[in-house]
């Protein structure tokens, strides 16, 4: 799928992220990092739970060379999944093996702005809300709705700015947002 987000844009937010997480202490402490675990017991990849993983966003893929020993890769087929109808081809899904083991630098985005998610009001207005993905976990920021660092809610919003400029971006988080004010979920705005 053609991204217009480029290699080095895509870098420049992973430094950007790279310096900011949810709390100012690690929030795998009070939950075990149950985001990463869920999916396998990182005793190999034989282990892994296949319905557990991470979407690259359209030209994510470009910082990784498919070999890197902590992730196993799936190309899917847009078309083939739930999402918006100007998306076609391939689409990379990660599942990694080491949970809660990685190079925290090349965490993929989605894993990194966990908890949040971007929500476009009727208007297309950015906001950012909890998750509301249903999970086979709980997560604590979410369940106990603890107030999250100020600096990773500003990079977060900071960084979903620049990639909703991307056409193929902008209309996933518009179904995503669509989907949600659809539901009967309860919405919790951050920003
Ligand atoms: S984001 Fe939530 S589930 Fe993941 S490690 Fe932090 S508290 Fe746990
Ligand atoms: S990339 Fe790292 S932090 Fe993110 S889910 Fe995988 S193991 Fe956990």
């Amino acid at each position: 799928m053609k991204s217009s987000i480029r290699k080095n844009t895509y870098k420049a937010i992973y430094r950007l992220l790279d310096r900011v997480s949810p709390l100012n202490y690690d929030c795998g402490k009070l939950c075990g990092a149950a985001c990463c675990s869920c999916g396998g017991d990182g005793s190999g990849e034989d282990s892994l739970d296949y319905d557990m993983g991470i979407y690259l966003l359209p030209g994510e893929d470009k910082l990784f060379t498919m070999k890197e020993a902590w992730l196993k890769w799936n190309i899917e087929y847009a078309e083939d999944y739930d999402f918006p109808e100007s998306w076609f081809g391939k689409i990379y899904f990660v599942r990694c093996k080491t949970p809660p083991h990685c190079p925290r630098e090349m965490r993929p985005l989605q894993c990194r702005f966990f908890p949040l998610s971007p929500y476009l009001t009727e208007a297309n207005e950015l906001k950012l809300v909890l998750s509301t993905v249903e999970l086979p976990y709980s997560c604590p920021l979410i369940t106990d709705n603890i107030k999250l660092e100020e600096r990773f809610i500003k990079a977060t919003y900071t960084v979903w700015k620049r990639l909703i400029c991307d056409p193929l971006i902008f209309d996933l988080v518009q179904m995503d947002s669509e989907d949600i004010r659809l539901s009967s979920k309860n919405i919790v705005f951050i920003k």
